[in-house]
């Protein structure tokens, strides 16, 4: 059995685990992300977490065969650099070469968090055993992947796949991105509560104000999820307006792309069928005339371990199912 380090580069926290080659995660620890660090700073904290996993497992970095990073931004997989990421301020970091030098130098492996976390559900999660996955995360903003036969699909120059920022309303909300009416700035969590608010402002009847101690800095994702679930009209019309808005851009997805494995992450995605049920049928209702309803669309099943699984395995199982690759 040979063992992988797997870490998830966060924003508040650098996640690791030691990964099985079956994707079998075997432990995980995680530290305070290093606040403006350099990336050398951030290789050094990885250092400092994985010593003290592997020394808890009894292990050492002789045990481990590589280590594979998910980070957020533009990742650069042929140099293993950061192109950009604008929450770690990093334009062209070598974190690769970073981390390895920090690591004795072990083989690291970069990666962008959200395609780590696709590949992480489509070799051992909700897409075990499809031929085509993808991924969309509902938190803070949109993450995701998209992975086809066993390869994560990053674009010619890695700037692909940037599945929160197809714009689904020309006029729409302002994006962090520079664009208005990206698909994240209304099915994203951040989106859902900026909805819920809207539809407070106007109706001081909703049971939702109540639910938010009467405050518009109360409202989160679950707010107009939990006043629909006790009958509340507001609530109901709040949901069905996210639904609404999930379903277009879901429905480009499955328009553009047509995967066997729909499956959503993220804080949202834990309402399960209550979400999904209807949401189903909405993003179907988006189809082209004439789309066989065959994409499956479900809930992840690894939750936060999806990231690490997937940066510790995703070269070692490409190269793997490379070989069933016409
Ligand atoms: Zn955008």
């Amino acid at each position: 059995m040979s063992l992988y380090l797997g870490i998830d580069l966060g924003g508040t926290h650098i996640k690791t685990g030691i990964v099985t080659d079956r994707g079998k995660l075997i432990d995980t620890e995680s530290i305070a992300t290093p606040l403006g660090g350099s990336g050398a700073e951030l290789a050094r904290a990885m250092r400092q977490v994985n010593d003290r996993l592997l020394e808890r497992q009894e292990l050492t970095l002789d045990d481990i065969e590589s280590i594979g990073v998910g980070s957020p931004g533009i990742v650069d997989t042929q140099t293993d650099s950061v192109i950009f990421a604008g929450n770690l301020r990093f334009r062209h970091e070598p974190l690769g070469a970073e981390v390895s030098q920090v690591h004795d130098g072990k083989p690291v492996r970069l990666v962008n968090d959200g395609n780590a976390a696709a590949y992480g559900e489509s070799i051992v999660g909700s897409g075990r055993g499809a031929s085509s996955l993808v991924m969309i995360t509902l938190g803070t903003g949109i993450g995701g992947g998209i992975i086809i036969n066993g390869h994560i699909i990053t674009g010619y120059a890695y700037g692909g796949a940037e599945l929160g920022h197809m714009v689904i309303d020309l006029d729409g909300r302002h994006c962090t991105c520079g664009r208005r009416g990206c698909f994240e700035t209304y099915a994203s969590a951040t989106g859902l509560i900026l909805t819920t608010q809207d539809y407070m402002r106007n109706h001081p009847e909703t049971i939702m104000w109540a639910l938010c101690g009467q405050s518009l800095g109360g409202v989160s994702g679950r707010t107009a999820f939990d006043a629909a679930r006790e009958g509340d009209p507001g609530g109901k019309a709040v949901v069905n307006l996210y639904i609404h808005h999930l379903a277009v851009g879901l429905g480009n997805i499955v328009n553009s792309i047509e995967p066997e494995i729909l499956c959503l992450g993220g804080g949202v995605s834990h309402q399960g069928d209550f979400l999904l049920n209807p949401l189903r049928e909405a993003v179907y209702a988006e189809l082209i005339p004439g789309t066989v309803e065959k994409t499956r669309i479900v809930q992840a099943s690894l939750g936060n371990d999806a990231g690490i699984i997937g940066a510790a395995l995703s070269e070692v199982w490409t190269e793997h199912s490379s070989t069933t690759v016409v």
